[in-house]
């Protein structure tokens, strides 16, 4: 199958070339047709399928005959990367079609994105939080809302944005097409679908499972020996972008200090640092300034980058479905990638989980060479006896 196939209009077909997609991936061939013939549809995908053009394509081709300077189409995103990233994917695929769109999200300033609306815009890509205080002080209107999207629903329920979603539905008018793609369908999601999509296609790309181009391995391993392990993986590794998971904001931090002090181009993302920084950050990893990103699972949603050869699971994912996302980083669109998870003995209960996700054992290995005996650093502050009668400088 071809693009052609979807008879989209020149100038979105322009979109499509300059991004060299040549065969639309499976998502795409199963969800433009109904999402073009204005049908409600759920997508049970993961990330790295393609989801993303599967309805920024035909929701540009329905945007492109009407009218101009109002909202006609609203994407909720759960994080302001996945938005940008959006955002970015409308503007390159829409790049001749001379439809706008905007990203709105918190912890940035509101002017900027004001001036943005007030010039007028047909696609806004928005977090939930942000997007009701744009709603509440009406410098948002909703009222032309043709097509709604809910992008990543698992993970927008997971950071408890349900309620704000249903705030969000009563700005909206009740004649719309809406799309919902999540890439697991727990409870709570399958009511929503239940009360907000009207007669929905079901589109499902393989099972809630990583890609089958990613091979996993366990290394098991002390805590407090993880960073000299993963140094001695990296040196030893043939790698070219490496996404390091860690459990915590802190921890993302460290590691990463860690790795620029062993000499490593590498940068965190993390959800306490400014939006510059974060976008610093995601840019440089883009770009291949930094090899090494070194982030928590919030913070790296939504990161795109192609040349992803692994992850890096520092510590253990808390659920098999963040294993899943987090894997999803490599391997994308057919490309090989190496998921690597450092265990230790807390470890063993997620460990058969995800065996029974993935239907194989995990591969346990030892790296050669490397010390695992090393006791702990003593890590207890020894105060130094107090110089008695000096004054501190
Ligand atoms: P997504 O699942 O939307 O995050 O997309 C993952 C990656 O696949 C992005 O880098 C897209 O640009 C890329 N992509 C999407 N569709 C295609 C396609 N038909 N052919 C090649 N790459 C694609």
């Amino acid at each position: 199958m071809s693009f052609e196939a979807f008879n989209f209009h020149p100038s979105i077909m322009a979109g499509v070339r300059a991004l060299g997609y040549i065969t639309p991936t499976p998502i795409q061939a199963k969800s433009i047709p109904p999402i073009m013939q204005g049908r409600d549809l759920i997508g049970l995908a993961q990330t790295g399928t393609g989801k993303t053009a599967a309805f920024v394509l035909p929701i540009l081709q329905c945007l492109l005959p009407g009218p101009r300077g109002r909202v006609r189409t609203l994407i909720i995103s759960p994080t302001r990367e996945l938005a940008e990233q959006t955002c970015e994917a409308i503007n390159d695929l829409g790049t001749q079609t001379g439809l706008r769109s905007t990203a709105i999200y918190g912890g940035v300033n509101m002017d900027q994105q004001n001036r943005r609306l007030r010039k007028g815009v047909e696609i806004v890509v928005a977090c939930p939080g942000r997007l009701l205080d744009h709603l509440g002080r009406g410098t948002i209107h909703l009222s032309h809302l043709e097509v709604l999207v809910i992008d990543e629903a698992d993970r927008l329920f997971d950071m408890g944005f349900l309620p704000s979603i249903r705030s969000i539905l009563k700005y909206i008018p009740q004649r719309r097409q809406t799309l919902l793609f999540s890439a697991t369908m727990p409870g709570d999601i399958r009511r929503l679908v239940q009360e907000v999509l009207h007669e929905p296609v079901t589109v499902q790309i393989g099972r809630s499972a990583p890609a089958t181009t990613v091979s996993h391995a366990l290394y098991p391993v002390k805590q407090h020996l993880k960073t000299s392990l993963l140094k001695k993986l990296l040196r030893e590794t043939e790698t070219e972008s490496v996404l390091v998971f860690t459990r915590t904001k802190r921890r993302a931090k460290r590691v990463a200090e860690q790795l620029i002090t062993a000499g490593y181009r590498a940068a965190s993302l993390q959800g306490d640092m400014p939006q510059n920084r974060r976008q610093a950050a995601l840019d440089g990893f883009r770009d291949g300034s930094f090899k090494i990103l070194v982030a928590t699972d919030i913070a790296a949603r939504g990161i795109d980058v192609l040349e992803i050869s692994h992850v890096v699971n520092y510590d253990m994912p808390d659920s098999t479905d963040t294993y899943t996302h987090r894997i999803g980083r490599t391997g994308r669109v057919g490309k090989a990638g190496e998921a690597v998870t450092l265990v230790t003995s807390d470890d063993t209960a997620m460990v058969r989980l995800i065996e029974r996700l993935l239907n194989t054992p995990l591969e346990h290995r030892t790296l050669q060479g490397f010390d695992y005996t090393l006791s702990p650093p003593s890590n207890k502050y020894i105060r130094p006896p107090r110089q008695l009668g000096r004054c501190a400088a």
